[in-house]
This record gives structure tokens, sequence and C-alpha cells, in this order.
């Protein structure tokens, strides 16, 4: 007996259990913006940390000269040199390079992480060998994308507030994120200065508005996920008297840590937490970004082989942790052969369960589409909160009841999207595009087909308008 009912019984529960209907959706994105709303109101007056970042202008294109960008965060580490010629250019020249962090300075010390990030630095900026567009006096002064939570104490330092993702290095947290790559460099002898320290949503959001100036908040979906956007300061309220030239400043909302009781929430989202080095932190990112939606798909299909033997006897693979990945999901989820192969193929390689038979393999399929379907859905939700915050999303503000379109003033709005689940997971997008419209409207979502060169207007419209920025 396979008992093939209690895994349907399993997929029905779970299918339940993420349930993300549009009602459900709207409930979320009331919450994200009242919970911005405490956020700014004061320090610990939310789950959202609504951190300061000090920037208060964006590039709008016209900037000129070479640039360094150093990018940490993820599971790359990229250093970056960059030429604007004053010109706004859809691909401005530029030289990366990108190298995989080693698993085991992501919980050593400070010292090992910023001597291997230095060392690699200096090996790039040696190789660029002696350009005349550089002018060999000038120091060169280094951009700093830091993708975990700082409290910024000026546009060019901040400190480590906890770590997030896979990392876990004790003696960094509380420190000067900007000095410790400083020092490193120093003792490198490497002549360069940490001219800005930003967290890596900001980034998004300046190299957006540098592409399109109606460009007001950046979201990250990747290994992690956050979000910033552009703040009036008088909004800030928890920093009176802030006064900035432009009258705003760019918030980083560390929305990874965003929670609230309307999130569908499954059993399999209790345990991973459970089982997390930050249980009880970081709810949403652990229902939306790469790092966990593999292991919530294989959490539920152990769960499912207990109930049954479809899968064989139950695999010693199947219960180690992380082992399925989310770039394996979006393999299954493109995988269009009508056996799906590359659905047994994985299986076979990865879990060691060969002979997947077909009803199984379409099982597995609907699993990874029931998770993914729900962390596209609820990062759509956050979006539109982020733009119910700030008027944008056509309902007349926080407090106002829906307003009819024609009523309230529309303005072109443009959200940068960077990420691997966005831009590489074509279901995981269209997801999100599509929840962004259930959620708006149709009246908002009216299409009006305009397409940027190499951009990919998400949900082009009168008012909402995305784009995507591949950060290359
Ligand atoms: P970062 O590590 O800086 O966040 P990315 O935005 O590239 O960089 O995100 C990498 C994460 O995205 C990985 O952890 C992986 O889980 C996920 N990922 C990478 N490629 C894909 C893909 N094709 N489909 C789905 N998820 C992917």
């Amino acid at each position: 007996r396979r008992k093939w009912s209690r895994v349907v019984g399993v997929l029905k529960e779970l299918e339940e259990a993420c349930e993300s209907s549009v009602g459900r959706l709207r409930q979320v994105v009331d919450a994200m913006a009242v919970e911005m709303h405490a956020g700014l109101a004061s320090e610990g007056g939310s789950k959202l940390k609504m951190l300061l970042t000090f920037v208060d202008t964006l590039p709008n294109g016209s900037e000129k000269g070479t640039y360094y960008a150093l990018d940490l965060g993820g599971t790359n580490f990229r250093v970056l040199r960059v030429q604007l010629g004053g010109q706004r250019s859809d691909i401005p020249k530029h030289d990366v390079k990108r190298q995989p962090i080693p698993q085991n300075l992501m919980t050593s010390t400070s010292r090992d992480l910023f001597d291997f990030i230095a060392s690699s630095l200096q090996k790039f900026v040696e190789s660029e060998g002696t350009s005349s567009e550089l002018s060999p006096v000038r120091r060169r002064e280094l951009g700093f994308t830091f993708s975990f939570p700082v409290k910024q104490t000026s546009v060019s330092s901040g400190i480590l507030i906890k770590w997030t993702k896979a990392f876990a290095i004790e003696d960094m947290v509380g420190r000067d994120v900007a000095d410790c790559l400083q020092q490193a460099m120093t003792n490198r002898g490497l002549d360069m200065r940490v001219a800005a320290l930003v967290n890596d949503t900001v980034g998004t959001l300046a190299l957006g508005h540098y592409h399109d100036v109606d460009t007001v908040a950046a979201v990250i979906i990747g290994t992690g996920t956050n979000a910033c956007y552009l703040e009036r300061t008088d909004a800030i309220i928890k920093c009176q008297g802030l006064l900035t030239t432009s009258g705003g400043m760019v918030v980083n909302m560390e929305w990874g840590n965003f929670w609230s009781s309307h999130l569908p929430r499954t059993s399999y989202d209790i345990d991973l937490d459970a089982d997390s080095p930050n249980p009880n932190d970081q709810g949403f990112e652990k229902m939306i970004s790469g790092m966990y939606l593999g292991d919530i798909v294989r959490r539920v299909i152990l769960r499912m082989s207990q109930e049954s033997d479809i899968f064989g006897p139950v695999s010693s693979n199947l219960s180690t942790r992380f082992i399925f990945k989310t770039p394996d999901m979006s393999k299954i989820h493109e995988d269009e052969s009508p056996d799906l192969r590359e659905v047994a193929r994985i299986w076979k390689d990865i879990l060691e369960i060969p002979d997947v038979p077909l009803k199984v393999r379409k099982l597995i399929v609907k699993v990874c589409d029931v998770v993914t379907r729900r962390a596209a859905r609820l990062a759509a939700a956050g979006i539109v909160g982020i733009l119910k915050k700030i008027g944008r999303d056509g309902s007349g503000g926080i407090t106002g009841g829906r307003m009819r379109v024609s009523d309230s003033k529309m303005r072109r709005t443009v959200v940068a999207i960077e990420g691997s689940l966005y831009t590489s997971y074509s279901a995981f997008r269209e997801y999100l595009n599509e929840a962004v419209d259930e959620i708006l409207g149709e009246d908002i979502a009216r299409h009006k087909a305009v397409k940027k060169k190499g951009w990919y207007p998400l949900r082009p419209g009168i008012q909402g308008f995305f784009i995507t920025c591949d950060g290359g």
C-alpha cells in the first residue's frame, strides 16, 4: 500500500497553510505600512528597524569619474570599478571581479574576513595597470556595499547590529564595519579610502535612480531579502530635526525581519526557524528568499516520504538540511519535458532517489510551485506596502479610503528590483508581477507598453512601473 492519499493530504494541508488570497495579501500590505510607521516613530518601535542611511541624494546619470565598489553580503563577493562619463549610459564602462566567499570565513573572525577582502581588492587594483584615465595622484575612493543591518553613524561609517543569512562572526557585532575594512586595507598598504558604506538595497536604489529618476524604492530578493525607499525627513519621527538638503532620506527597512500574524505560516516554517542559527529572527526573509525556499520544499517532501513509501525508503539525503537548493526549484519549474526528466535527474543526483514515478515528479513540481508562489506573493505585498506608506499605491494614503484613480494624483513610480530570485527564476518573477497587479487593482495596473532598453518593466502602468536593476 503506497498510501498516496496521505501524501495528497500533506499537499492539501500545505496549500491551505500557504494560502495567499488577495484579501490576505492586502492585510499584509496594511501591516507592512503600519510597521513602517512604528519603526519610524521610535527606536525599537517595530520589528522593522527602519535604519537611517544618511543618503539624501541619489545619482541621476550626470555623474562623472572613476569609482570603486565592493559588495559583500550574500554568497558572492564582488569588486568593481566603473567609469561614468557624465551622460547616462545603459551599461557604463566597468570591470567586475566576482568570487564566492569561502564558507569558513563566514563564521571566522573579522580579521580573517576583511583580510581576505582587502587582498582580493588589492589584486584587483594591481591588475588595472597604468590606465591613462586614472590620475595617479588621486587617492582611490571606495563605496562599500554591505548587506547586513548596520546602524549608520554617517554616510561612510556604521556599526553592525547583527548578522543574517549564513554569516556569524561574533567579534564584528557592535563594531564599525568601514573601520574594519579600512584597517585591513591599511595593513596591506592599500591606499584607498572608504567613502561610503551602504546597504545593498541602497546601492540598487542608487542604480535605479541613476537610470530613471522616478525610482523611489528598491527591493532585493537573493540569498536574503530587504528593501529601502526614499522617505521624507519629517516622517522620520524618531529622528527629530533631521535636516537634509533634499528634504528626504533613504531608509533601509531591513524588511527581512518583518512579521505579521497575517503571514501564512506553516509547520515547516516553524521547524526551519527553530533549526536556524537565528530563531525568531528574519521571519519574512525565511519565507521568501533563496537561502530558505529549497529547504522548505525539502521539509515538505521529507514529511511526505514519512507518510508513504512513494519515494522508496526514507532517504538520508532528504534529511540533510539545505541539500536541496532554490536554483534546483527553478530548474524544476522550467522542466517542460512531458516526462519531467529534469525533475527525475535532480532527484537522483542530489537526493539519490532514483526512478521517481511520473506521478511523484508532478507532485514535486507542485510543492515547488506552492512554496515559490507564496514567497513571490508575499514579496509583492511588501512592495505595495511601501507604495502605500508613501502614498503611491493609488489609495490616497494610509489614512484615506480607496480613491478612484482619476481622483488621486497619479505619479509614475519605479521600484528597482534585484536579486536572483527575481532576475533568474521566471516563475517567481511572474507570480510577483501578477500579485502586484492583483493587489493594486486593474485601474492602477493599467498597461502602458513602455519598455526601456535592457529594462524589464514588471508592471508598466500609469502609477506603478517596475524595473529590474541587473547589478552585474
Ligand atoms: P546574493 O547572494 O548577493 O543575494 P543573488 O541575488 O545572486 O546574490 O542571490 C543568490 C541566491 O539566489 C542563492 O542563494 C540562490 O539560492 C538563489 N538563486 C540563484 N540562482 C537562482 C535561480 N536560477 N533560481 C532560483 N534561485 C536562484
